[in-house]
């Protein structure tokens, strides 16, 4: 038996416990961590682990980055809080919303709404985008497309749009208005053949042939991470992007990037629009936006969408929608100093020198008799483990290979994020040659464990 229930920490684990604070799906103990310091967490036993996942996608200056603290220090000490409603604001939120639309230049944007979290500027967009048609006067294109395997967040809506069926099922979701095209993971679902362009080509026409069968007039827009992350790190298939929005384009239906893993360098560029070439019309970021270190998330709008809503012939009347915490002054002001930060330290230029070291140091376990496939771009990374190396040969559940792994990575000083038999990562842009190295020889170790436990 190879399941990993001897494991601490990874007893059943499933999809949605990572995402549930405080809510576990063991019995045994947690792992309880207790501080940070650059690259690596240290547990409440004083175990020290390479934070290869950057807390969840998100602690892209590492654990203890001075400047953040004392941006917050300040803040709380000048004005721990003021609201953002009915004309007023903070100039941390006005700065941090100049500062955004400056930064994000694959498409113009007008406007910045914020958001204490990913899920809620998910959210935000299916109002936004109602809005939208309703002041155009068309309230009947009301559908959304997602991808099969995105995750796009765990509020209703924003789980109905996410295409992983865990978040679905015992929710009574996906909401009536959500439909799901193809996961473009070229590796898993292309057909004997095809290449990435003609595998990009089929999953375009699918998308124009269900737009084609609910009627373009009901579709009001489509949604994807430029990278899928919690679906298992899938990069898209050359000239997906390129495709898909021609589709889109041909029928008016606005473009919405999730770019809350994607956003602020992960992928060596600024942002996953610029290096896919997406042109989108509305923009959620969230996690390095504050370095993860205080919670905050928001929406982009493109002009041609806010002029509608901001324009003299709508008589709508008030975009009613807001949390008490949107543009938070003391969240802000830690995400003004975490965008200062990657500015003065050019970031997108350390993540392209560190990045090829550690994609290519992963590739190297390709051959590993029980790894599917290992991909990945920028610093984010994913590991399938199946069996003769098939998309079609997953191992047996039960054996737990995905949990296992994980387990060993944690024996060795390493957390990872665990999903099935998916393995993903995304380091701490602070990560050094050396912290490469080290995760590279962890994982190896790792690796090495559970090949050994699979051929028992
Ligand atoms: N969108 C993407 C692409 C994500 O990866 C996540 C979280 O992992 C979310 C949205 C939801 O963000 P949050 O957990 O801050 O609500």
């Amino acid at each position: 038996d190879i399941s990993a229930t001897d494991v601490r920490g990874y007893k059943g684990h499933n999809m949605l416990a990572p995402f549930t604070a405080g809510w576990h799906t063991t019995d045994l103990e947690p792992l309880v961590i207790q501080k940070s310091e650059g690259s690596y967490v240290y547990d409440v036993n004083g175990k020290k682990y390479l934070d290869a996942l950057a807390g969840l996608w998100c602690t892209s200056l590492g654990g203890n980055e001075p400047r953040l603290v004392a941006a917050a220090t300040k803040q709380l000490n000048e004005l721990p809080f003021y609201h953002s409603f009915w004309n007023r604001s903070t100039k941390p939120s006005l700065d941090l919303a100049k500062e955004l639309l400056d930064l994000f230049t694959a498409n113009k944007m007008a406007k910045a709404f914020f958001t204490n979290s990913g899920s809620e500027a998910n959210d935000t967009q299916v109002k936004l985008v109602w809005y939208y048609n309703n002041a155009l006067g068309r309230p009947d294109k009301k559908k959304f497309i997602a991808r099969t395997k995105s995750y796009h967040g765990s509020t209703l809506i924003s789980a109905s749009l996410s295409g992983l069926p865990a978040l679905h099922q015992q929710f009574d979701l996906p909401a009536p208005f959500v439909l799901h095209t193809d996961c473009p993971h070229y590796w898993r679902f292309h057909q004997p053949g095809e290449t990435e362009e003609e595998f990009s080509t089929r999953l375009a026409n699918n998308l124009e042939n269900l737009i084609l069968k609910e009627g373009p007039e009901t579709i009001a827009a489509f949604i994807a991470e430029p990278v899928m992350g919690a679906g298992g790190v899938i990069p898209p298939p050359a000239t997906y992007f390129e495709k898909v929005q021609a589709v889109l384009k041909k029928y008016d239906i606005l473009v919405i990037a999730d770019e809350v893993i994607c956003g602020f360098g992960r992928l060596g560029t600024m942002f996953g629009c610029d290096k896919y070439n997406i042109k989108p019309d509305l923009v959620s970021v969230a996690k390095a936006l504050s370095s993860g270190y205080m919670p905050i998330g928001a929406v982009l709008v493109s002009p041609e969408v806010s002029d509608v809503i901001y324009s003299q012939s709508n008589k709508l009347g008030t975009f009613s929608h807001g949390f008490t915490y949107s543009g938070h002054p003391v969240s802000c002001a830690v995400a003004l100093e975490t965008l200062k930060i990657y500015k003065e330290r050019n970031i997108v230029e350390q993540v392209n020198r560190i990045s090829p070291k550690f994609q290519e140091g992963l590739k190297v376990f390709s051959d590993s008799p029980i790894i599917g496939e290992i991909r990945g771009t920028g610093l984010l990374h994913g590991t399938e483990f199946t069996d003769n190396k098939s998309p079609n040969d997953p191992f047996p559940p039960e054996w737990g290979i995905g949990a296992y792994f994980g387990a060993q990575c944690e024996k060795h000083g390493v957390l990872v994020r665990v999903a099935g038999d998916n393995i993903m990562m995304s380091p701490p842009y602070t990560f050094s040659l050396e912290e490469i190295d080290e995760l590279i020889i962890k994982y190896g170790k790792a690796l090495k464990d559970t090949e050994n436990r699979v051929e028992e």
